[in-house]
Order: structure tokens, then sequence, then C-alpha cells
């Protein structure tokens, strides 16, 4: 029995040790084409030579082109720990921190300083994560294995130029599994296109310098089509029986058309009068809050498609300006936790015996397991979910001495 054990195990081992070694032949003609492919992008031979030295393939990246969400996170989940107290309050310091390149920054490209600092705090929690992949290996090995490669060429190609430049040091250059670096999470050629120096010292670098960083931001939002001192959008209240079928941020209508359909803003202001063209949001359908968009709105897109995001950012940058938040609440009778919660939760979680890791407010897959175990212990619907009410729940089922210590 154990015998033919090992000998599972054995084959196991030399076929993925097989599997490796192909994997290394195939990457080794790969990078040989690339160098070939690079001349054509003005990148010479030798150049690529210095800088693609001693690089291997890192197939564990794969694991994220080919990662399907296990299920949707609702945009309550997701909203709830990217705009809360905490992201709220470290923005306003970093905004106040920073005040002089900021105002740099906006003056420079007309765009709304909030915004800027928005983006900041949703891309890498204010410079707190930045990713820890090299850049080159990550878009080497993407540009030779799965999906996507013609597109992560071109990453790789941008990255070799940049650290050609001399902006960034190769050693400096890691970032997400995709690409992105820096303090706004920039991808290679959209370094390439819009970053700028923003302290003056000749170099563009996003990891290193934050006043980079915040004038690059500026200056993407400004290329996407920021108008300056216009909203990106506002919260509206829609009437009784509202035909959602208008909604939809490329159906975009003038103002006029949807105050004669009763929509109203949800802060009591009128909505303005004039031609502005405005698209309607329902993130939740009909039932849950409502957004009338702008072009600004559509430039946050820019920066990441997902209408999700674009919310996340704008609803953030209204509270880095004083916002309270949204009017009407989400459909659901379990919102969402915010980072400070979803600790608490993985504080409750680990007490209970599940190996929870590093407490950190991120529900990865210890985290979901673990929830799915009290789900399970708790005859709740098993989806490895956590919103307020189990929360509640684990408060309630902690034992008296671990609590309020
Ligand atoms: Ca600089």
């Amino acid at each position: 029995m154990k015998f033919r054990l090992l000998l599972v195990v054995s084959a196991l081992l030399t076929s993925s040790a097989a599997g490796a070694s192909t994997d290394a032949a195939r990457f080794a003609s790969c990078l040989s084409g690339l160098r070939g492919e690079a001349t054509g992008k003005g990148i010479a031979p030798a150049t690529f030579d210095v800088l693609t030295r001693g690089l291997n393939a890192e197939m564990s990246v794969l694991d994220f082109l080919d990662d399907q969400p296990e299920f949707r996170t609702p945009i309550w989940d997701y909203l709830a720990s990217l705009v809360d107290e905490e992201r709220v309050a470290d923005g306003l310091a970093r905004r106040q921190q920073w005040a002089g390149p900021l105002a740099d920054a906006v003056q420079r490209y007309s765009v709304d300083p909030e915004t800027v600092i928005a983006i900041w705090g949703v891309e890498s929690n204010y410079g707190r994560n930045f990713g820890k992949r090299p850049l080159l290996t990550s878009l080497a090995t993407l540009s030779c294995f799965g999906r996507r490669q013609g597109y992560f060429r071109g990453e790789f190609f941008s990255t070799l130029k940049i650290l050609a430049s001399g902006d960034i040091a190769p050693e400096r250059l890691v970032g997400s599994w995709a690409g992105a670096f820096g303090h706004t999470q920039f991808m290679p050629s959209t370094f390439l296109r819009l970053a700028v120096d923003g302290d003056g010292d000749g170099k563009r670098d996003l990891i290193d310098s934050v006043p980079d960083a915040l004038a690059s931001t500026a200056n993407f939002l400004r290329q996407a089509g920021w108008r300056k001192g216009e909203p990106w959008g506002y919260e509206v209240l829609l009437p009784a029986g509202f035909d959602a079928s208008l909604s939809g941020r490329r159906n975009k209508r003038p103002l006029s058309f949807w105050r004669a359909r009763g929509v109203q803003r949800a802060d009591g202001q009128p909505i303005a009068a004039g031609d502005s063209a405005a698209g309607l949001l329902l993130p939740a359908g009909a039932r849950g809050p409502a957004f009338l968009v702008f072009a600004n709105y559509d430039a946050i897109y820019g920066y990441n498609a997902a209408e999700s995001y674009a919310l996340a950012i704008a609803l953030l940058a209204d509270r880095l300006k004083g916002g309270q938040g949204l009017r009407t609440p989400w459909p659901t009778d379990d919102a969402g936790l915010s980072r400070q919660e979803r600790r608490e939760l993985q504080t409750l979680l680990a007490a209970r015996g599940h190996p929870i890791g590093e407490i950190d407010g991120l529900l990865g897959a210890n985290s979901r397991q673990a929830i799915e175990g009290e789900q399970k212990r708790l005859g709740w619907p098993v989806n490895g979910r956590a919103g307020q009410k189990l929360l509640a729940q684990l408060r309630r089922d902690a034992p008296t001495k671990s609590r309020g210590e």
C-alpha cells in the first residue's frame, strides 16, 4: 500500500519536473522570439539581453489570469470595504500631507483633487499595497503562456522601455500579477503614455514619488476628458413605477429629460436646467440607490473599466469633500462589512479555532472557508459571504471573557 503510494507520488514528481523543464524550454524559445520582436519596438538586442538576463517564467501568475471569481461580489460588499471610515480618514490626512504637490497637479491638469486622492486610496490604499511581483517576470510569463499574450507582450515591451529609460530601478519595479504598479497602479503602457514628473527631479517615478503619482493620475483624468468644475454625478431619487429600462451609463439624455420624468436629486437641490447629458446608473436595480452620471464619471471609468470601480472612486471623493454618503440604502437586509469589521470578523473566526492567518481585513480563501464552516454550524445558506448578520451572530457567540478586552 505504502509502496504503491510512493510510486504514485514519484510519478507525479517526475511528470511535474518534466512539465517544468518543458515550460522552461518553451519560455527560453519564446523569449528569443520576443528579442527579435523587441528590435521592431525600438529596443536594441543588447538592451534586451541586459534587461532580461536571468529572467525565468513564473507560472503562478497564470492562475490569476484564469481565475474565475467564485461568486459575484454584491456591489454593497464591494463599496463597504473600499469606501469605509478608515479610507476617508486616511484620504483626508493624505490630502493635507501632500497639499502642495496635489495643488500643483490639479492646477496643471484642471482636475478635481479629491478624485485624484480617491484613486490613490482605492488603487494602493495610499501607497500601502503596491503588489510584490517583479513586473518583468510576470509580464514575460504572460507574454509566453495563457490567454491574451498579444496584450501582455505590449506591456512587456513597455516595461523594457521604462527600465531602459532609467526612470525606475529594476529592483523597485514590482506590482500586481498583471503588471500594474506604483501608488496609482498604472500599467506600463499607460505609464509611457501618461506618467509625468511631478516633483521636478527629471524622472517619472510612480513607486517612490507621491508627487509624480498624483500628477500622473491628474494627467490621466485630464486626457480621459475630465471637465473642471463639473460633478461626476449625484445620487437621485426615482418616482414610483419608474421605467428602469432608461438606465445605462452610455444612455445619456439631457437633464430636462430626467426632470420631466420626475427624477430628483437626493440632496434636495434642484436638477440644473440646461442640456448637460447624463446617464442613469442603477447598480442594484430600481430598488437601490440611483445616480445621474456625467462625462466625469466616464473619465473615472477610463481608469479601470468597471462601473462599480468608478462608483467607488466617485463616492469616496464625495466623502473626502465632506459628503455624508448615500440617502437610499442598498436593497439588502445584510449590509456589507468595512475593513475594520472584516478584521473583527477574522478575529472572531480565529477565536473559534479557524486557521485565518494574518488578520488583514481581506477575506481570502482561509476566511471564506471559515465563514462557510460557521454558516454550516448555524444552519444558514453556505456561500462564504459575510455581512453584518454573521458578524453580529459571532459577537453574540463569542465567550464573554474575550469581549470588551
Ligand atoms: Ca519625479
